[in-house]
């Protein structure tokens, strides 16, 4: 069955959820089509002991401020997807659960978004379809004759999967040194960290908060032609969360380089030792998940798109939301997704009334 929309936004966790309360504002007519069956996105997913890198109130999308959870300075996963779930009916956002979009094709002045229960004709679309989808796993020497189990951060959930076992995590960023730090915390996982560089650890007393200040004062550096002040990156790459500091002031926490190669029954090291190993965690991040776009034919660098802000350049009816500090400074963040949310719904208003 075909029917007729305004705008269709692609993905309903916090980026469309951003998304459909600035088009409510702008008065447009929307669907928020989500692959999930139930709301929160990406955060229904996460491991058992993930908290935010920042305080509830510095972690809040647009008009509603997120509660504190009580007892817990930086709130734990499932409680953002309580959030979130409360932000979807507070606002009665037009949520459709358990729709993935297949593609979306241009089909003269309407923009034909295909899913799995419909099709949907829209005259603008934005995509909010984050990249919890697109794991990104290296080509490691090895990788293939490992017979042990090998999984990806989207697969992990706690220590006690791994009791009794020999695991070794990969990666040097927050996934990576939070992973390591709750496997090391367990006193019946016996955890190797191994990271490409060693890991740079932010100052203790930088979060989420702080990072989010860097990026603003990027942002208005850059705006107004002043010397780019290096951003969150020139500081480093792991916030130092309770649980890693935990690991690392006892000792537990510290990384290896890279192993040689993985072996049938484990890792060998430069050097040539070898150590057996049960398990491999690889914690090496995300691609954006654009593959619904690509009979638009406007794939960019690195499986990213180009954009000016959040519109896809080459598609002026195009919208791209979260994903990364590539279509806006901290879009892929909560706190951090309002503003382009709702740069974006506003060119999408001026468009569909010129
Ligand atoms: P997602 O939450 O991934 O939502 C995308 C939605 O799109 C999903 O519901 C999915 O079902 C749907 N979807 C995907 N493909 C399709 C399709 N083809 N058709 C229809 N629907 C589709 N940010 C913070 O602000 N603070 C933190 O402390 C923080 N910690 C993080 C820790 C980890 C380990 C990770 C991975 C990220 C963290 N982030 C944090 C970053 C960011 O806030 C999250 O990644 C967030 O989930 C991104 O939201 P999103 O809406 O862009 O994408």
């Amino acid at each position: 069955m075909t029917q007729h929309t305004e705008v269709a936004v692609i993905g309903g966790g916090q980026a469309g959820l951003a998304a459909g309360y600035h088009l409510r504002r702008q008065g447009l007519d929307f669907v928020i089509l989500d692959a999930d069956a139930a709301p929160g996105g990406a955060w229904q997913h996460l491991w058992d002991s993930l908290h935010l890198f920042s305080p509830a109130e510095h972690s809040s999308l647009p008009g509603r401020l997120m509660p504190a959870q009580p007892g817990q300075t930086y709130p734990g996963a499932r409680h953002v997807v309580d959030y979130l779930t409360d932000y979807e009916k507070r606002y009665d956002l037009p949520v459709r659960h358990g729709t993935r979009v297949e593609a979306v094709r241009r089909d003269g002045s309407r923009l034909v978004v295909e899913a799995d229960t419909g099709i949907w004709r829209a005259k603008a679309v934005i995509s909010a379809t984050g990249s919890w989808s697109r794991p990104f796993l290296p080509a490691a020497p090895g990788r293939p004759v490992f017979t042990g189990r090998q999984l990806h951060t989207v697969n992990y959930r706690r220590p006690a999967d791994f009791a009794g076992q020999r695991v070794v995590v990969v990666g040097g960023g927050n996934s990576g040194a939070q992973i390591a730090a709750d496997l090391a915390l367990d006193e019946h996982v016996e955890v190797t960290w191994v990271t490409q560089h060693p890991p740079r650890f932010l100052p203790d007393d930088i979060d989420g908060r702080a990072l989010f200040d860097v990026a603003t004062a990027r942002r208005r550096a850059l705006d107004t032609g002043s010397s780019d002040t290096g951003g969150v990156a020139s500081l480093g790459d792991i916030v130092a969360v309770p649980p890693v500091r935990a690991a690392r002031d006892a000792g537990l926490l510290t990384a290896k380089p890279m192993f040689a190669r993985l072996t049938a029954d484990g890792a060998r090291w430069d050097g040539g030792s070898h150590t057996t190993v049960d398990a491999v965690v690889w914690c090496t991040g995300f691609r954006p998940a654009l593959s619904h776009l690509a009979p638009l034919n406007l794939r960019g660098p690195r499986g990213h798109m180009l954009t000016d802000g959040t519109r896809a350049r080459g598609e002026p009816r195009l919208h791209l939301l979260g994903y990364g500090d590539w279509t806006g400074p901290a879009s892929a963040t909560l706190i951090g997704v309002g503003r382009p949310a709702r740069d974006a719904a506003r060119e999408i208003a001026h468009l569909l009334r010129s």
